[in-house]
């Protein structure tokens, strides 16, 4: 037999390793330290209904605010988060202080706004999410069916039952649940109908096919359609341009995200820009006149 051991890689190989993974032991380290420094932030994203332009919710999207770096993204850091077990106290410090925050707006007499919260694949199989949920909802007093969490596809294919009495026993809280970044995974509408799923978010790589593209037209429209029929609501992700929304309105999408109507925002802009915003910019006047 032949020993497939290439020991002329090795050095290379664990140099490069222990590189790797003394930066992230760093990382992993600061981290830790900037959770429990309150290093944290969550970000606002708004979020408005396409049949008036009425602003409906909001997506909590976390930031490090480092002390030297300034604002950090999440795709840096959530990752290793994942890896190291910290997303699930990370998580609950979102879901907390997500809850937390709409009770203040609520207090503050700003409209009852939805807020979505991401939830991520550890936290999803941490035995304690409804139980975090629950008592992120009962500590700030809010109204649970206004907290929508985030799922991905992902989450959701993994393991049957347990999946379904996870999601049953959210649901049964009073919260709503989303289908983040959907058509990403390879899940399809019909499955994920088994679960009590009330939302399809519509990723952006559709959105931005939209414009320019037959094929893009046509999925997002199989998207929405197909969501409909299984009494699911669309949320389209990074719309941009108002080409892009004209084009979801005409599909029938119920509400959307992105850049055109605003970025996420720290605490006190994003304030300000709910009390300011006017759907009229939107939609040429004519503000809606039903009620939720
Ligand atoms: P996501 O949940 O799909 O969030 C949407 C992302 O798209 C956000 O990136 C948002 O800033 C960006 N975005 C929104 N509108 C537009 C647009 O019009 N154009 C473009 N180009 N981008 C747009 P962000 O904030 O960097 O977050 C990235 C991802 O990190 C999120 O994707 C989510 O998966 C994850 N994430 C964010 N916050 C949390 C959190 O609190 N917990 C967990 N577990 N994950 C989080
Ligand atoms: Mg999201
Ligand atoms: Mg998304
Ligand atoms: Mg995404």
């Amino acid at each position: 037999q032949v020993k497939r051991q290439p020991d002329n890689h090795v050095g290379f190989f664990d140099a490069a390793m222990s590189f790797a993974v003394s930066e992230r032991l760093t990382l992993e380290r600061s981290l830790k330290d900037a959770l429990r420094d309150g290093h944290f932030e969550l970000f606002y994203q708004p979020q408005v209904r396409l049949k008036d332009y009425r602003l409906v919710g909001a997506e909590a999207l976390i930031r490090w605010r480092h002390p030297e770096l300034g604002v950090i993204a999440p795709d840096k850091f959530i990752p290793v988060a994942e890896e190291t077990g910290l997303i699930v106290p990370m998580g609950r410090w979102v879901l907390e202080t997500a809850c937390r925050q709409m009770r203040t707006w609520t207090d503050q007499g700003l409209m009852p706004l939805r807020i979505g919260v991401n939830i991520s694949g550890r936290q999803f199989r941490d035995a304690d999410l409804a139980e975090t949920v629950a008592a992120a909802i009962a500590e700030s007093g809010i109204d649970a069916r206004r907290l929508d969490l985030e799922l991905t596809e992902s989450m959701l294919m993994a393991d049957g039952e347990g999946t379904l009495k996870l999601l049953r026993e959210l649901a049964a809280l009073g919260v709503t649940l989303s289908i983040d970044d959907f058509g990403t995974g390879y899940s399809s509408l019909a499955y994920l109908k088994r679960f009590p799923v009330n939302t399809v978010k519509i990723d952006r790589a559709f959105v931005r096919d939209l414009d320019h593209d037959e094929d893009g037209r046509a999925i997002a429209n199989a998207i929405i359609s197909l969501a409909h029929s299984l009494s699911m609501k669309t949320i389209a992700e990074g719309v941009e341009t108002k080409a892009q929304a004209a084009l979801l309105a005409r599909h029938g999408c119920d509400e959307i995200q992105g850049y055109m109507i605003g970025r996420p925002l720290p605490v006190a802009d994003f304030s300000v820009f709910a009390r300011n915003y006017q759907e009229s910019t939107y939609n040429g006047g004519q503000v809606g006149d039903e009620t939720d």
